[in-house]
């Protein structure tokens, strides 16, 4: 049973953070609770962040993509500037996070500062290179989404609120594939892989593979990255890719729990990474023609 004293609510971000600083004891943030009610974190007095005016959806004049801390799952689901931005790669993460309920309440930020290895919406906000911006009433901060995770259930904030993340416009056009490998629909993840890659002039010019659920924190495989850059899309070989497939797979760090072990997991890795970088190069490559290698 959560026994708490005071349940304040915040109509702005600075607001917020005065409440949580007044006391008496100590205090948390809560936005759809939905993560809170199930393991309720220790405290004496929440500050409901949602109606603290962060739950926009927008796009700025340079391109970037802003998604205030509070906002829904489901808004992000079925917003259509979500929809514009890296092939709808945001809507798909969103959609397959916990059920239709959940979504409707649970927020982008509290599935990130909970900062589970298996949080669904990381993978997909690393490889789209998020920015997290933070603020208390005296200072804001803009922290790298790459940098944001310190281990599981900690970050960076300490008693700081996660105003909202913004994705640079040069994201939007990436090509990318995901896949969240689960035991049901509505659980979490046993896996997760999201290939993000930026072509121009037919060559690879960026490239983002990130995993969840295989490390301490949701985490990149900057190695596998390096092998597929300058690479060209029409002349990628078959084994280039399984090379960074099995290189991704030597960079995470999965352990054995009741849903999976963790050599499962690894392997997994490898064979996701293989077909998701294989879909985001949408089939543009002669690839399949080459010397008649499986895609396991
Ligand atoms: C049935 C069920 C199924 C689920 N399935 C999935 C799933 O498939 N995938 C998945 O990833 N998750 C899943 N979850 C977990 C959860 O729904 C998500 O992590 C959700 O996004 C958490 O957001 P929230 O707004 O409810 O967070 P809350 O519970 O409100 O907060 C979570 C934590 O973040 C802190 N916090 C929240 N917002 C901020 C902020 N702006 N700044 C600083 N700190 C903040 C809170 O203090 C708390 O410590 C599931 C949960 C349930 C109940």
């Amino acid at each position: 049973m959560w026994e708490l004293k005071e349940y304040r609510f915040a109509a702005t971000a600075q607001e917020a953070g005065a409440l949580r600083r007044q006391g008496p004891g100590k205090g948390a943030y809560i936005a759809g609770g939905t993560d809170m009610y199930l393991q309720p974190v220790d405290c004496d007095f929440v500050v409901d962040i949602n109606n603290a005016g962060l739950s926009d959806i927008a796009r700025t004049p340079a391109g970037d993509l802003f998604l205030g801390a509070a906002t829904t799952l489901h808004n992000i689901a079925t917003n259509p500037l979500v929809a514009d931005f890296a092939e709808g790669m945001l809507i798909q993460a969103a959609s397959h996070c916990g059920n239709r309920p959940v979504r409707s309440t649970a927020t982008v930020g509290g599935n990130l500062c909970h900062a589970l290895p298996s949080a669904d919406m990381a993978p997909v906000l690393l490889a789209l290179d998020a920015t997290c911006y933070i603020a208390d009433e005296e200072s804001q901060e803009s922290v790298p989404l790459a940098d944001f995770f310190v281990s599981p259930r900690v970050t960076v904030l300490d008693d700081r609120l996660l105003v909202g993340l913004a994705l640079p416009a040069e994201a939007a056009t990436r090509r990318c594939a995901s896949y969240k490998l689960t035991r049901s629909a509505e659980d979490i993840s046993l896996v997760q892989v999201v290939v993000a890659l930026g072509v121009e002039n037919g060559k690879i010019e960026t490239a983002r593979i990130a995993l969840g659920a295989v490390a301490p924190v949701p985490m990149r495989a900057v190695l596998a990255e390096a092998q597929l850059v300058g690479q060209s899309v029409a002349d990628i070989s078959l084994d280039l890719v399984a090379d960074a497939a099995a290189i991704a797979a030597g960079e995470c760090e999965p352990r054995d729990d009741h849903r999976a072990s963790a050599e499962y997991r690894r392997d997994m890795v490898r064979v996701l990474t293989r077909r998701q970088i294989m879909k985001a190069l949408h089939d543009e490559t002669t690839i399949t023609k080459d010397s008649g290698g499986t895609v396991a």
